[in-house]
């Protein structure tokens, strides 16, 4: 009879989750897999909390809709009913201690219309005039990548970039908007700049083809009871057998074909095939010799904390219509966004209350999420009363530390991961390291990844 083979999937968040589903989709009977976390628990990042009646996400609050791979697997899961889209859609951005709504038509940054960029309080009028100068710039002359602040400061001013791009991205990507790959977060500007030269053109030409009267629809979707209710679903499908919880993976050694996986409680493992789905940080023990690991040593990876506050409505006066905002690095609150999650999401706040969601921790600031709860939850507060005017004590507070757990993208990051792949197919066949640190943070992102790795450690242990 012919010898079973296995595939190991390391880390039981989105992406390992994912992987270990579509390869138990995909294997044969004669090929087993198996995934090992080192929590008690799945879902890594994606963790949902009820409190006195409020839905509160830790971590990710949804995904954007835009990119399909979530919505397929919901669909597969039977989820379908239970996804919800954004309510709200308008968001602002504090600059100089008031909000001011994003400009319609602005798409991350960028002004397609006129009107409301021209009447934007955002911008000065030189900062408006420098913007306008895209439609006349000549294209950037490099093919190689840049920041993402170099190409947009070149393209539309250091203002517009300052008051509104950076702030966007700073709630997406961790890090300063001059050390982030535009080629791996934002790929389609640098090509619709080499196909249009224009940015301002180039979105216009897209637009194009949106009705006009079209009713706004919000851009993100989630669950109605939550997102790690996804991940529920998504672990029900794994056989029960093959989920190794409270388990570490300590080492890696390979065998010849094989690899033998030494795991925290002394037991080792041995796989045919191996999906490591762990942060960066984490791998330079686990594959000394890959010697292109190396390069991301040095890589840093950002620090925040989530701020959740419960508030009954009578005592908190939002007289702002929208999902929240973002704020400008030059501020000096301690806040770098804020979610009217009631507003965004109503599903999450019972009837009668309010529910704030913040985020510290800004690049170069991020020593915050070392404090105590009361410390942060106080910071939080001021900024709130200063902004708002919120002088309401609220019902709860729900502080999540995410140390080192943003991935900085920066330049040559695509690059870098290349060289990664290359050496792993010529010198670690049959391992895949993939995850938020390399291919995208995005939930679908992270879907993608683990999909496509386990599709490809199917075949070739079959093959
Ligand atoms: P992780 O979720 O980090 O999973 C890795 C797993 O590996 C963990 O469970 C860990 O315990 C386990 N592990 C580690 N070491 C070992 C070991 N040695 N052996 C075994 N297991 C191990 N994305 C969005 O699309 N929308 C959002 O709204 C959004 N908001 C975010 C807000 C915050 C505060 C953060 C931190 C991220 C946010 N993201 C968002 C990004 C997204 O949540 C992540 O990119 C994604 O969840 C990462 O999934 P992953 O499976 O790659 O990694």
């Amino acid at each position: 009879m012919e010898e079973k083979k296995r595939i190991v999937i390391i880390g039981g968040g989105l992406t390992g989750l994912t992987a270990a589903y579509y390869a138990q989709q995909e294997a044969s009977a004669n090929t087993e897999v198996l995934l090992v976390e080192a929590s008690h628990r799945l879902g890594g990042k994606i963790e949902t909390v009820n409190q006195n009646g409020f839905l509160i996400e830790r971590g990710p609050d949804s995904y954007i809709a835009r990119k399909e791979s979530m919505t397929v697997l919901a669909k597969e899961l039977g989820m379908e009913d239970q996804l919800v889209r954004n309510s709200a859609t308008k968001s602002y951005v504090l600059v100089n201690k008031q909000l001011h709504p994003i400009p319609e038509g602005a798409v991350m940054g960028v002004p397609t219309e006129w009107r409301p960029f021209i009447t934007s309080g955002l911008f000065s009028l030189p900062g408006k005039m420098r913007a306008a100068y895209d439609l006349f710039l000549p294209k950037t002359a490099t093919g190689a990548d840049i920041s993402i602040g170099q190409f947009f400061r070149r393209r539309l001013g250091d203002e517009v970039v300052e008051n509104l791009i950076e702030p966007l991205l700073s709630g997406i990507y961790a890090g300063k908007i001059d050390d982030i790959s535009l080629q791996a977060t934002f790929p389609q500007f640098m090509k619709m700049e080499e196909r249009e030269r224009s940015l301002i053109k180039g979105l216009n030409k897209t637009r194009a083809n949106v009705p006009k009267n079209a009713p706004k629809k919000g851009q993100f979707l989630t669950f109605k009871n939550g997102l790690e209710s996804f991940i529920d679903e998504l672990s029900s499908r794994l056989k029960e057998e093959s989920v190794y919880r409270r388990t570490k993976v300590v080492d890696l050694e390979r065998m010849g074909q094989r690899y033998k996986l030494k795991l925290s409680n002394d037991e080792t493992m041995e796989a045919d095939a191996v999906i490591s789905t762990l942060p960066q940080q984490a791998l330079h023990t686990l594959f000394p010799t890959v010697t292109s690991l190396k390069e991301w040593k040095e890589t840093p990876s950002g620090s925040v904390a989530t701020v959740a506050m419960g508030f009954k409505a009578e005592n908190v006066q939002v007289p702002f219509d929208g999902t929240g905002f973002v704020v400008s690095r030059k501020s000096d609150y301690s806040i770098k966004a804020c979610t009217w999650t009631d507003k965004k999401w109503p599903h999450s706040t019972p009837e009668g209350h309010v529910m704030l969601r913040c985020f510290v921790g800004k690049p170069g600031h991020e020593a915050i999420v070392d404090l105590s709860d009361d410390q942060i939850q106080q910071a939080v507060l001021e900024d709130l009363k200063d902004i708002l005017g919120i002088e309401a004590k609220p019902l709860f507070t729900n502080v999540t530390r995410w140390k080192k757990a943003m991935p900085q993208y920066q330049v040559g990051h695509k690059q870098k991961v290349q060289r990664l792949e290359a050496e792993l197919k010529a010198k670690w066949p049959g391992v895949w390291i993939t995850g938020s640190s390399f291919g995208g943070v995005g939930l679908p992102d992270c879907i993608d990844q683990g999909k496509k790795a386990a599709l490809e450690a199917v075949n070739m242990v079959e093959e």
